[in-house]
């Protein structure tokens, strides 16, 4: 169902200060001004136009007749035992998807959805089940992160929720600008992760055009082992995308890394962690090591918190940088891999 108050009309959240210039320059308002309407939105998170602050009558009546700010709540929310909250958001144009916010003391970070469903067909993936139904728009994005009720203690961002960032580069790329640029929400690019299945040509772009991180689904250093749960490795090898992460000019705060899932029997054994010390040994590139959902009618499981522990020491030792990293959310479908299982089936 489409929202009629938004048809028509320009929509502004999503849009750089320039971009939002050129809108207005033609009726003889300045840059300034953009910097005014940019700073209402992104920063003081107004929705409605004619509220916006320190502008002239002229610039607001020609603002309401042309724009909308583009702002709106999600539908449904649910909150988990260790305080993850899902929000379910419809786009203005209909399109489902789930946003997820998780508080840890100074830590905020919201999992943003790049796309309604997925079609990287990843056999494990919940989201990837739900189908595909489409692109969310850079506005889309950032409104994630400006319409949850905690949007005033967000401090990192993660693009981590439905779909595959680098499916949709354009509108990712142009969302890391908006979210680290000192008019738009100012998030240091060091508080920003993108995550990857490993998309070549998007991969790249990211690289050159964005300063935020990036980190890379892996499953298995072994490229057949890994075309079986990542479909995309057939056309887009990991070992291919590392070697541009490794060779890539390292800049101080940007981060890269490799998220690994831990399946046990399946990815933990001796032979994976020595696979992944033979890949990464010497690239800079840390490791986060993940435990598992189990997702219905499948029979795997998580490997166990010693075997995790294990592969971390081992890695530690040999001179990667690796942690273990809880999962939040489980209990309300909002963990990796487990979006579109909760509000959305
Ligand atoms: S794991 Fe990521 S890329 Fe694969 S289907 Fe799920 S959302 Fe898409």
């Amino acid at each position: 169902m489409h929202d009629t108050a938004f048809m028509n009309k320009k929509i502004l959240c999503g849009l750089t200060v320039e971009e939002m210039f050129s809108l207005i320059e033609p009726a003889g308002f300045e840059r300034r001004h953009a910097l005014f309407i940019a700073n209402a939105i992104y920063k003081k998170r107004i929705s409605l136009l004619t509220r916006l602050p320190k502008i002239s009558k002229a610039l607001i009546q020609f603002l309401d007749e042309i724009a909308s700010a583009g702002l709106y709540n999600p539908k449904a929310s649910e909150i988990s035992a260790d305080k993850a909250v899902k929000y379910l958001f419809s786009s203005p144009d209909g399109k489902y998807f789930e946003t997820v916010y998780m508080p840890d003391n100074k830590r905020n970070t919201v999992c943003v959805s790049t796309q309604s469903g997925c079609r990287m067909g990843c056999p494990f993936c919940v989201t990837g089940r739900y189908g595909y139904h489409g692109n969310l728009t850079a506005g889309d994005i950032i409104n994630q992160v400006l319409s949850i009720p905690e949007a005033a203690n967000v401090n990192h961002v993660v693009f981590m929720g439905m779909g595959e960032p680098l499916d949709n580069p354009g509108n990712v790329l142009q969302a890391c600008k908006i979210l680290t640029a000192e008019w738009g929400l100012a998030i240091s690019p060091g508080n920003v992760t993108v995550s990857t299945v490993g998309i070549t040509p998007g991969v790249k772009s990211f690289l050159e055009a964005s300063e935020c991180n990036l980190t890379i689904s892996l499953y298995s250093p072994f490229a057949m082992e890994r075309a079986g749960v990542i479909p995309a490795e057939k056309r887009y090898p990991a070992a291919e995308i590392l070697e541009m992460m490794r060779n890539y000019p390292k800049r101080k705060k940007r981060r890269f890394s490799v998220a690994y899932v831990m399946i046990e029997s399946v990815n933990d054994s001796d032979r994976h962690l020595e696979g992944l010390k033979k890949m990464l040994g010497g690239s800079g590139i840390r490791v986060n090591l993940l435990p598992y959902h189990p997702v219905k009618n499948n029979v795997y499981a998580s490997s166990t918190a010693e075997k995790m522990q294990h592969f971390k020491h081992e890695l530690v030792t040999s001179g990667i940088s690796a942690s273990v990293r809880k999962s939040r959310g489980a209990d309300i479908s909002a963990a990796c891999g487990l979006l579109a299982s909760g509000f959305i089936k």
